[in-house]
């Protein structure tokens, strides 16, 4: 522990609180294990440190064991016991934190949604930091994810910096800034930090409520580098408005974000490699004939009639952000239009829950609506593969993974025209653009008339152009939303954050 092995790349060490195959809500899973896995292959020594959840998927870690049974931290006053585990899973090196507290941080039904999320996952960061000084490890680069994590670079700077972790340049991602950690100035108290010299403007003081702390604006002041995950999102949020509230902050720290758009594992996604699937396919006219063969096995598991019909689908969080009455409305439009629709999403806020939970009893009897209301790891590879279009009308997006996945199943992507999923998605019937690089549908309103004219569209080229319409197919599934690209622009940013980290000017200096 704690050696830098040089000549091999960099020693990568990201702190986040999901990664896709042991815990994942949302996209934030896939970059994490998507990243690693491309940066590990360009011969980096990457790891990961995550709260060891009761609710990790054991199965998939591998080698499970102690490794440390006393660390400390401090939180609230006092001194907490931590037991630290050690494994692999997909590949990757993990530390798990496992606090010994009352109450129970992570043993959990679900990873987030709890009124003291901001105290649980505080004192992680604050453990996480404790373990790496004790342990000695020093990595070159700390990734730190989200709000949960943003502390982290308050933390090491104030704190662990003075006590000798001072070699590892901070590298924080927002992956979205509309979760930022708004919190009471105690939580600096907590962690051992001081309110005094925290809670200004410069530093952890929100933006829009003064004498609040915001976890989201100390991961921006304080690293090195900051990313964002579209070129457009980046762009939003130096708008009023579109930066949550944040922009001002965003403004002032423009010089050292990067957006960098996010890629899919293709080594989990793609109708080639995917087990889930009843059988492969690939960008052939060929395999998409096959695709048919998944498309009649995805309506039996779902009871839908087999008839010559566009199937329709949508995958996702179902809340405000991703324009629920925008997907509420494409299923009732679809099924006019004589489409059918699946809908695969889960809602931690019970008011959307029981609208799409009423909207499936009413549908039930159609024959050509699924709804399905939770989330399942194993059903959205089918969902993928057999559908012919997939719907993304989110109000806003930073960068959006549906989109890029349902491309890579040769599933047409119909989107709203926001932040990633502008930089990703390209209409066919845009002139400006040359054909072979159009691979789907755009609309900008983020209102049902517009929709409901870009859905038709759509479905009038399934029906009537069907030469075209597996043109777009074939494109969509040939371009190149791996995560090469995007690891080669981590690694520079990591190259450019170090260099700042050793000038010792970050931007903390000049606050
Ligand atoms: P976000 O991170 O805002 O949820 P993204 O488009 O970046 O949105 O990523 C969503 C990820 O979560 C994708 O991998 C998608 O397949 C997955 N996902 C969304 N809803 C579900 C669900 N109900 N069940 C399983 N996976 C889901």
């Amino acid at each position: 522990m704690g050696i830098r092995i040089r000549g091999q790349g960099m020693h990568i060490l990201h702190i986040a609180s999901e990664m896709a195959g042991v815990v994942k809500v949302g996209g934030l899973g896939d970059v994490i294990l998507g990243l690693s896995r491309q940066l590990s292959k360009r011969g980096h020594r990457v790891e990961l440190i995550l709260p060891k959840y009761t609710l990790l998927n054991y199965e998939a870690i591998e080698e499970l064991q102690v490794i440390n049974k006393e660390v400390w931290s401090y939180y609230n006053k006092g001194w907490h016991h931590n037991t630290i585990w050690s494994g692999w899973a997909e590949g990757i090196h993990l530390y798990l934190i496992d606090p010994n507290t009352t109450p129970e941080y992570f043993d959990r039904e679900q990873v987030y949604g709890y009124e003291d999320d901001v105290e649980r996952f505080t004192y992680f960061c604050r453990a996480a930091l404790e373990f790496l000084l004790k342990e000695e490890i020093q990595p070159d680069i700390l990734h730190l994810h989200e709000w949960q994590m943003a502390l982290i670079a308050p933390l090491y700077r104030e704190i662990f910096t003075p006590l000798g972790l001072n070699h590892s340049a901070l590298v924080f991602t927002t992956h979205n800034l509309k979760y930022q950690g708004v919190c009471e100035p105690t939580v600096l108290e907590e962690v051992g930090l001081s309110i005094e010299s925290l809670l200004t403007p410069e530093k952890l003081e929100d933006d829009q409520k003064p004498g609040m702390v915001n976890l989201a604006k100390g991961g921006i002041v304080y690293a090195d580098r900051v990313t964002t995950v579209s070129p457009s999102y980046f762009r939003e949020l130096q708008t009023p408005g579109g930066g949550h509230g944040l922009e001002k902050t965003v403004l002032q720290t423009k010089g050292k974000w990067k957006s960098i758009l996010n890629g899919i594992d293709t080594e989990r996604w793609g109708p080639g490699v995917d087990p889930y699937l009843p059988l492969p396919f690939d960008p052939t006219p060929q395999g998409l004939q096959r695709k048919e063969q998944v498309k009649e096995e995805l309506r039996n598991r779902f009871g839908l009639a087999q008839e010559t019909r566009p199937l329709v689908s949508c995958i996702a969080r179902l809340v405000p952000q991703k324009g629920v009455h925008l997907i509420q409305h494409a299923i009732l439009h679809a099924l006019q239009e004589g489409a059918q629709f699946i809908l695969l999403g889960s809602s931690p806020i019970l008011e959307i829950s029981e609208t799409f939970h009423q909207l499936k009893m009413r549908l039930a009897e159609s024959g050509h609506v699924h709804i399905e209301l939770h989330h399942h790891e194993e059903l959205v590879h089918l969902i993928y593969g057999g559908s012919d279009l997939f719907i993304v009308p989110s109000i806003f997006e930073p960068c959006g993974l549906t989109q890029l996945i349902a491309l890579k199943y040769g599933t047409v992507p119909l989107v709203r025209k926001t932040g990633g999923l502008a930089d990703t998605i390209c209409d066919i019937d845009d002139p400006s653009i040359p054909f072979e690089e159009r691979n789907g549908f755009l609309f900008e309103q983020p209102t049902s008339a517009a929709l409901e004219a870009t859905l038709d569209r759509a479905l009038t080229y399934w029906t009537e152009e069907r030469d075209l319409w597996q043109r777009l197919v074939l494109q969509g599934m040939q371009m190149d939303y791996s995560w090469e690209k995007p690891a080669l622009l981590y690694e520079r940013v990591y190259e450019e954050a170090s260099r700042e980290a050793i000038k010792g000017d970050s931007p903390l200096s000049s606050c």
